[in-house]
């Protein structure tokens, strides 16, 4: 990030280099000329990042959950994301996942995610010369020419809205900018990647969930959604799309990945895939590791009643079966089957930070964004293609939505459709109505 330039330091050559080298982090300095050209080049495009789960990773903190002061990110945080490794990763901007898990059994959706809103405002709020509240596509470039990070706020599950377009009206206002429709849980009205697929995609009232978020200006987000459903919003969607944080599926075979079929879409929808970081999602030796992981847990829960020897036995097996790992060049490859099959103007980046537990080797925490352009300088990637994938494609992205909300706001007023109304009484949460 540019910081302001002091004066002073034109008239006292000293200081001028004493700053140099506290603005410049050791691990910058490099005689790898495809990470100085990288760095050089983050300089004059914002870096934008469509995921990272910290407000999750503040809620569940081991040692002061929910205590967003107590997570200091001046200081070495305990995972990925901290203020000194975004600065070294030279992020201008980042959406900041205010996920909700989708099996919450207590008292309904709206507690956990007002909870998770309160906590990401409140982490941004904390730190004011760092990090900038961001509503808009301009918001981003502004606080990017303010050496401020952009800090804007993504929804990650569309059970939240617990099936009301009032509540996701309510949400938008409160500073969600974008909404994935699903996490790994199938709703009543869009079928998830990881759950059975009920609907074959959206319903009526999920297309109507769709129409209400392009009149908004919302993203909608097809990360975690089933390609039923990915193929349901490209026919119906009024503004481009995005995947926050997916891989493709022709290069790891994973249901969270996006298919060749969907990523031809891309150029007539204009929407873009921020390729993720998710080790099971760019490396098929990991993804077919956590397949034998998750056979290993059948296994033993079918033939062990007791929990702790069940995961005794699990870690046991797992010694003796090490995990494989993947590697920035993986995803790497990611970004360029993405680039290959949608082309160069839909693809972004989406990290997960935060919200994995094993990264990439060479792509271990935040500050690692600038290796990952080092290495597609090195695949003979232009300047200006890398521009696009940093930033500029998710900025034309959201400049479009905004746009397009703005004349269907004039069309149309908001919705006040039910999913009774749409899908009849019966399709709620799968069973009669009483
Ligand atoms: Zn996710």
């Amino acid at each position: 990030m540019p910081y302001p330039r002091l004066p002073l330091t034109r008239l006292f050559f000293p200081l001028t280099l004493f700053l140099a080298t506290m603005a410049q982090p050791a691990s910058a300095q490099t005689n790898d000329p495809a990470l100085t050209h990288a760095r050089k080049l983050l300089k004059s495009t914002p870096l934008i990042d469509g995921h990272n789960d910290l407000p999750w990773e503040i809620r569940e903190s081991k040692t002061a959950p929910r205590d967003v002061a107590a997570y200091d990110l001046r200081g070495r945080s305990p995972k990925h994301t901290d203020l000194r490794r975004l600065q070294q990763g030279q992020v201008a901007a980042q959406f900041w996942s205010i996920y909700i898990p989708g099996e919450i059994k207590d008292s309904g959706y709206a507690r956990v995610q007002l909870e998770q809103f309160d906590i990401a405002r409140r982490m941004i709020a904390g730190y004011p010369d760092r990090l900038a509240p961001a509503l808009t596509a301009d918001d981003i470039e502004q606080s990017f020419k303010r050496g401020r990070i952009a800090s804007l706020l993504g929804m990650e599950g569309g059970h939240a809205i617990e099936n009301s377009l009032g509540a996701l009206r309510a949400y938008y206002d409160l500073g969600a900018r974008y909404l994935t429709l699903t996490h790994n849980v199938t709703l009543d009205w869009a079928d998830a990647a990881l759950d059975s697929a009920r609907h074959g995609g959206l319903t009526e009232f999920g297309r109507e969930v769709v129409r209400e978020m392009n009149r908004l200006g919302m993203l909608v987000d097809l990360s975690h959604v089933s390609p039923g459903t990915m193929s349901d919003v490209l026919d119906v969607a009024e503004a481009p799309v995005i995947f926050s944080h997916s891989s493709a599926r022709a290069l790891t075979d994973h249901p969270r990945n996006v298919p060749d079929s969907i990523l031809a879409r891309l150029p007539k929808n204009g929407g873009v895939v921020m390729v993720t970081f998710v080790p099971a999602f760019v490396s098929s030796d990991v993804a077919a590791w956590e397949a034998r992981v998750r056979e290993q847990v059948e296994g033993v829960k079918a033939s062990v009643t007791d929990t702790a020897e069940q995961r005794r036995l699990v870690d046991e097996w797992k010694s003796t079966h090490p995990a494989p790992q993947a590697t920035l060049k993986q995803v790497a490859d990611h970004i360029d089957h993405v680039r290959k099959v949608a082309g160069v103007d839909h693809v972004g980046m989406g990290s997960d930070f935060d919200g994995i537990d094993s990264t990439p080797e060479g792509l271990e925490d935040v500050s690692r964004f600038p290796y990952l352009f080092a290495e597609l300088i090195r695949r003979g990637w232009t300047d200006a293609d890398l521009k696009k994938l940093a930033g500029q494609n998710l900025l034309r992205v959201f400049h479009a939505a905004e746009g397009r909300a703005a004349r269907l706001q004039k069309e149309r007023q908001p919705s006040t459709q039910t999913i009774e109304e749409l899908d009849g009484p019966k399709t709620v949460s799968g069973k009669e109505k009483a």
